[in-house]
């Protein structure tokens, strides 16, 4: 588990709907758990790199097989996404083909983008951490993973680890917003679009 600063405090004192579960998730919640634990865990060393902390590991057959973080800062490449640096990894040892028996689990839904390579590598399952209000291809703006124009689609489940994901981001933009030459309320602004 990750540190929960208190700036957190204000969220606990109700339930917020994005924290319920879907009854499938929660068939096998420590399952779910223990694998998105890990993708919070890279995102923490996304963190520490100085990258945006969004991270995820691919799951085939039980166990974690490739892995990626945000990479697009370092890079100034903005297609290198968690997901796509994961992809990569996973094509280094098995075929495309078996991605239909891979899940993924990402600690922020999946932007439209990246939705969108996951059904046409047909993933089998996503499970993601928080939502993207501003970008998510799994729901939050489009709902690629399931748009009946396109198929097969694939299942999604979000809400495991959410706030653990979302303090990750909200870390990384006090610190950004702190480092700036001009400190501005930029940080808090860009942390809402995921909340
Ligand atoms: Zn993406």
């Amino acid at each position: 588990m990750t540190s929960t600063p208190n700036s957190f405090s204000s969220d606990s004192n109700s339930i917020n709907p994005k924290d319920i579960l879907d009854p499938f998730v929660l068939e096998n919640l420590a399952t779910h758990q223990k694998f998105m634990q890990r993708a919070i865990d890279t995102a923490e060393e996304a963190l520490r790199g100085g990258e945006t902390p969004v991270a995820c590991v691919l799951v085939h057959g039980g166990e974690v097989v490739a892995r990626g973080m945000n990479d697009t800062n370092r890079s100034l490449n903005g297609t290198r996404h968690a997901e796509f640096l994961a992809l990569a990894e996973f094509f280094e040892k098995f075929p495309p083909s078996e991605l239909k028996n891979t899940d993924l689990y990402v600690t922020v839904e999946p932007c439209i983008m990246c939705a969108s390579a996951l059904r046409q590598y047909g993933i089998r399952t996503v499970f993601y951490g928080c939502g993207n209000d501003r970008f998510g291809g799994n729901g939050s703006v489009l709902s690629v993973h399931s748009d009946e124009n396109l198929d097969p689609p694939y299942p999604s489940y979000g809400g495991v680890y959410r706030k653990e994901a979302i303090m990750l981001l909200r870390r990384f933009y006090i610190q950004e917003n702190e480092n700036a030459p001009n400190p501005r309320a930029k940080g808090n602004r860009e942390l809402k679009m995921v909340v």
